[in-house]
């Protein structure tokens, strides 16, 4: 089942470790090998989403900073990961080229508030699609399927999964406003849980053995993983389905279906495939298939 891809970390960290070094000596466009083909003469129904952004001829995008693999900055304040590299093909998709995107950082508790407020366009931020967030927002995609899991310091053998939780005294760091902060209060007692705006947080209280486990997606704790020299490891199989949109202003259809219908082209293109391989697929096993969309609304 996709929920419990195997996600091999070993061999593949050596290549992150190379690719990130990579990345870093680039400027502007993050990787070349993704860098996404950007639209030429587009033209929109005037008053559409699509239509202003494409005038403008700039994006400002909602991401997170701090998520190797998905969205992060490095040392030439470029951002890099599939969540980045998902954005600007879509942003190629309007004409607008890499560097005209502007990067919002967008830790999991704002992300509502940002497109409500617009003060984003669009938010790609392993922002998992559900009925509580889609009162407030609309989503494109999902365009990934990630599934919460734990990730503990490499000797800890005494958390096997999130039933090895219950009734023990482990400390277990997440994210404000996120799933998975969420899901484990089911395992565990409220004092057991610390709470931080932003995963790296949870990794540093790992390191420094203030908190035992940290939890969240398998693909956000993968990245941290893959920087840790062999530090962290990830225990279990994934436990909840987290299916990833892109958020953008609640009822916003016909910009929903542009962002649906450019996802679709960049499976075919290869282009979501090369996001993939470029980005998280250095660590992880497996390219992913597009999901089926959920109908726009
Ligand atoms: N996908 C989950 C969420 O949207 C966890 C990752 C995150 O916080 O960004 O809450």
């Amino acid at each position: 089942m996709r929920w419990k891809a195997v996600l091999r970390v070993g061999v593949a960290m050596a290549a992150f470790a190379v690719a990130t070094t990579a990345c870093g000596q680039q400027q502007g466009l993050g990787s070349s090998s993704s860098t996404p083909s950007v639209a030429q003469g587009v033209h929109f129904e005037p008053g559409t989403t699509m239509a202003k952004l494409a005038e403008a001829h700039t994006i400002r995008i909602g991401t997170k900073f701090d998520q190797p693999l998905f969205g992060q900055q490095i040392l030439s304040g470029n951002l890099t990961g599939f969540d980045t590299e998902v954005a600007r093909i879509i942003a190629g998709a309007l004409g607008i080229p890499p560097d005209k995107v502007q990067w919002v950082e967008s830790p999991s508790a704002q992300r509502e508030e940002l497109i409500k407020q617009g003060r984003v366009d669009l938010v790609v931020a392993t922002y998992t699609i559900n009925d509580k967030r889609r009162q407030q927002v609309s989503f494109a995609g999902p365009y990934y399927l990630a599934g919460q899991s734990l990730m503990v310091k490499s000797d800890n053998t005494a958390i096997t999964g999130p039933d090895s939780l219950r009734g023990a005294r482990a400390k277990v760091c997440s994210v404000q406003g996120s799933t998975p902060a969420e899901n484990i209060r089911k395992y565990i007692d409220p004092a057991q849980l610390t709470l931080f705006d932003v995963y790296s947080k949870c990794a540093d209280a790992l390191r420094t053995g203030q908190v035992d486990v940290v939890t969240t997606d398998n693909v956000v704790l993968l990245g941290f993983v893959s920087n840790s020299n062999g530090a962290y490891k990830l225990v279990g199989d994934t436990f909840t389905k987290e299916p990833y949109g892109i958020g953008i202003r609640k009822g916003d259809v016909a910009f929903c279906t542009f962002i649906n219908d450019t996802l679709t082209q960049a499976a075919k293109s290869g282009a979501y495939a090369n996001a993939w391989k470029t980005t998280a697929g250095k660590v992880a096993e497996q390219t992913p298939q597009l999901p089926t969309f959920d109908s726009c609304s």
